[in-house]
């Protein structure tokens, strides 16, 4: 597939095709006894999405519960040490409830789960924001909550932990293996098999079995589709560039999609971490290969027996050994450029975001500050949208302990 074989115009509706493919990417590749449920999923989903009731229930939520729309702010003292004329502009996703933006796609999943009679949400989390985010969703609601989470992130994230119990979710231990993510997902989907009929699952990314990526990608659109209006309203053009970092993808894919007709220029930015060796970073697209896990078909790290490879990023919610099938065929046909921003940059733009405007972000985020950072410098005039997927408060701890020495009097 290449590029000028796409329709943008009408690319949000050809793409996925109707077995949940982009190109080579995505599918469904589970068990057959999940089939099923992933099948009423996805026509409850088709039917349901389309309704007018489904619709402005979500906007009012949006609107009410949620904070939207999110501000654009222009990052005047930033831009201005560049000092080349180019314009730094931030999405302020660490403005929604809960601090980031995967509220956004746990409010839609929970609504889809209320309307289709579900009792209970499942899911599964690893440093807990996607657990947070779920059992936040699901006291709105009214909905039971099992969150799997392995006994070591159990001890690692104990103040996620205690957001989750207090908003009345259960934090499920799961005893496995290497007790981290990897299991956690294994014991949520047995779990879900057992108990599909009443309750839905909940997938954290736009990653996963058709139709998660496709439904979390709409659900986070929101972000997009706000972004280019606001954008054009303030400056009374399109920005030049769009930056996001991506772990699974779903805040890159939701900023992206709004732009993805436009003469703009777009950037995934991956977790480089300590340097280009396996198991020393999670930047799968920049360094992997195709391969199938967790159900769906994408690029993927792999360790020297073709297993999921390990991975580290300072940035929890981006160590991830693959991506959402949509990032890889974004990649393959050319539209989205796809690189690596290191531990180091990444810690020098979270001090300045916090120094120069006031902002403190998630780690995760910063990388795509850094990238902006980056690419500002290269450019001699235009403006860079970065999506800022969430607040930092959760990673001050971490940082003061490690960086303290090098950045703090
Ligand atoms: C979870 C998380 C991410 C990574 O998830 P994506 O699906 O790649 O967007 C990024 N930023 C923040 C703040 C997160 O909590």
């Amino acid at each position: 597939m290449k590029i000028n074989e796409i329709d943008f115009d009408t690319y949000l509706k050809d793409y996925p095709d109707s077995l949940g493919f982009y190109g080579r990417y995505g599918g469904s590749y589970i068990p057959d006894e999940l089939k099923n449920a992933m099948k009423e999923i996805y026509d409850a989903y088709k039917t349901i999405c389309k309704s007018s009731k489904f619709i402005s229930e979500l906007r009012r939520i949006r609107k009410e519960f949620q904070g939207r729309p999110t501000p654009i702010s222009h990052l005047e003292r930033l831009s201005k040490q560049i000092g080349n004329g180019v314009q730094i502009y931030v999405k302020r996703e660490d403005l929604n409830h809960t601090g980031a933006h995967k509220l956004n796609h746990c409010m839609g999943e929970a609504l889809l789960a209320k309307y289709m009679g579900k009792k209970k949400i499942i899911a599964e989390t690893g440093a807990g924001q996607h657990g947070v985010a779920l059992a936040t969703a699901a006291a709105y609601f009214g909905l039971e909550c099992d969150i799997y989470m392995g006994a070591v992130d159990i001890k690692k994230q104990a103040p996620n932990v205690a957001r989750m119990k207090i908003l009345g979710a259960r934090v499920i231990e799961v005893n496995d293996g290497l007790k981290t993510l990897k299991e956690a997902v294994d014991a949520a989907f047995a779990a879900y098999l057992k108990e599909y009929k009443d309750s839905l699952y909940a997938i954290g990314s736009v990653v996963g079995p058709h139709p998660f990526p496709m439904m979390v990608r709409d659900f986070q659109s929101v972000v997009g589709i706000e972004a280019r209006e606001q954008f054009l309203d303030m400056t009374g053009e399109l920005p030049d560039a769009v930056v996001a970092c991506v772990g699974g993808g779903s805040n890159a894919m939701g900023i992206f999609s709004g732009f993805l007709n436009d003469k703009v220029d777009i950037y995934g930015i991956e977790p480089l971490g300590r340097g280009i060796k396996i198991g020393d970073h999670a930047a799968s697209l920049t360094y992997g290969s195709e391969g199938i896990m967790h159900g769906f078909n994408s690029i993927m790290l792999k360790d020297k027996d073709g297993n999921p490879a390990p991975v580290y990023s300072i940035a929890s919610g981006l160590d991830y050994p693959s991506s959402g099938p949509e990032h890889a065929f974004l990649k393959d046909i050319g539209r989205v450029k796809y690189d690596a921003i290191g531990d180091d940059e990444t810690i020098d733009a979270f001090f300045k975001l916090s120094r120069l405007e006031g902002i403190i972000p998630a780690l995760e985020s910063a990388h795509a500050v850094a990238y902006a950072i980056k690419l500002a410098k290269k450019m001699n005039k235009g403006s860079i949208l970065v999506n800022l997927s969430g607040r930092g408060d959760k990673d001050m701890d971490y940082v003061i302990e490690k960086y303290g020495d090098k950045y703090l009097q």
